[in-house]
């Protein structure tokens, strides 16, 4: 504790600094601290500028100054959490929109920036997982699994609604300060467990986790703050993908559409006449008697377009046939799998007279080759 700076000291100003004092030299120290202004080197600047701050959410406020003045950092320790102040604890938002004007919620505090911890608290409570935005799920067919596609994918993510600037407040309305939990959208609650105590920590009932409440809704966003967009990227979906094949698009692939990598879980459609096992593909094809008998070439699909097949003569129903190579490509690796068809053969119906003839033919002398 004692190795923290003094407060005024931060904000160079003496103890008796009025209120106006205070925020002059806050408004002077974010600009100069602005991790936007400050490319050379953001990083010291976004702990300068979160240490300015911390010691404006303390002098500014009446209470918190008093306590602080009484008795250092320990008197104003328990307002913020274990690990001391985080932009979550900074209940001043608005006079960072004084100085910055209002694109400072899109600029400054979206996902991702360094103010994510503040933008999570305000997300909180909301129900909206990150992996919602993270994974999407593409259905694609057969044939396009086996070419590989380029398609357009729509990602959704949140935005800072423009209308409010992110409040959730109607136009011309402002959002008042819980008072339920002082703004910090953060409850405690004490339980009694066996012979301790536990402490927990949840989201304001009252203001849902935000700190503010809003009489009149923002009408774009009804009160969230955040609208969804869409994203529309290329996502190039590689030769021999599977069901539940999942590919990552960095978001420096996507140039510059995405803030995040996310990831596109694919789903293949089931095919009428292919069945897909790994590489290989299966699938059924009949053929007529005299073909399985006297043998042929047979038209059969592949994912490529059509193949003959070679019958042998006395082919036997069920058997399988492989053509080598023309299965889905490898997904890593080289070369494709194989394509097995199934021949189903079909016994002849409604055989006219001259048929039954040739036939009880051919069984005549099958009897006297001894076959029976
Ligand atoms: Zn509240
Ligand atoms: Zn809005």
């Amino acid at each position: 504790m004692s190795d923290k700076k003094d407060y005024y000291e931060i904000l160079g100003l003496n103890r008796t600094a009025s209120k106006e004092e205070i925020k002059a030299a806050y408004r002077a120290l974010a600009k100069k601290f602005h991790p936007d202004l400050n490319k050379d080197n953001p990083k010291l600047a976004e702990v300068k500028f979160k240490e300015i701050s911390e010691a404006y959410e303390v002098l500014i406020d009446e209470d918190k100054r008093a306590r602080y003045d009484q008795y250092g950092h320990a008197g104003v320790a328990s307002d913020f959490g274990k690990e001391g102040f985080t932009w979550r604890d900074f209940s001043h938002v608005s006079d960072l929109e004084d100085i910055f004007g209002h694109d400072i919620f899109s600029d400054f505090f979206g996902r991702g920036s360094i103010f994510s911890d503040f933008f999570g608290a305000r997300r909180w409570g909301f129900g909206q997982p990150e992996e919602y935005v993270k994974r999407v799920q593409v259905e694609i067919t057969l044939e396009q699994a086996y070419r590989g596609i380029s398609t357009e994918v729509a990602i959704p993510h949140m935005e800072i609604c423009a209308e409010c600037s992110g409040s959730g407040a109607a136009k011309g309305t402002v959002p008042k300060t819980c008072t339920n939990c002082k703004g910090k959208g953060e409850m405690q609650q004490e339980q009694l467990q066996g012979f301790g105590r536990i402490i927990k920590i949840g989201a304001c009932p009252i203001c849902r986790g935000r700190g503010k409440i809003i009489d009149h809704s923002c009408l774009n966003c009804h009160g969230s703050g955040e609208v969804q967009k869409l994203d529309k990227i290329n996502v190039k979906i590689p030769p021999g993908v599977d069901n539940g094949t999942t590919l990552k698009v960095t978001a420096d692939k996507a140039g510059g559409r995405l803030k995040e990598d996310i990831y596109v879980s694919l789903s293949v459609q089931p095919h009428p006449i292919f069945h897909r096992q790994g590489s290989d593909i299966y699938m059924e094809k009949t053929i007529k008697l005299t073909e399985a008998v006297l043998g042929s070439k047979v038209e059969v699909p592949t994912l490529d377009g059509n193949a003959l097949m070679k019958i042998p003569p006395g082919t036997q129903t069920d058997t399988l046939f492989r053509l080598r190579g023309s299965g889905m490509p490898h997904l890593k690796g080289h070369g494709c799998g194989d394509q097995y068809v199934r021949v189903i053969v079909r016994i002849p119906r409604n055989l006219t007279k001259r048929q039954k003839e040739l036939l009880e033919e051919f069984q005549t002398i099958e009897r006297e080759k001894g076959n029976t």
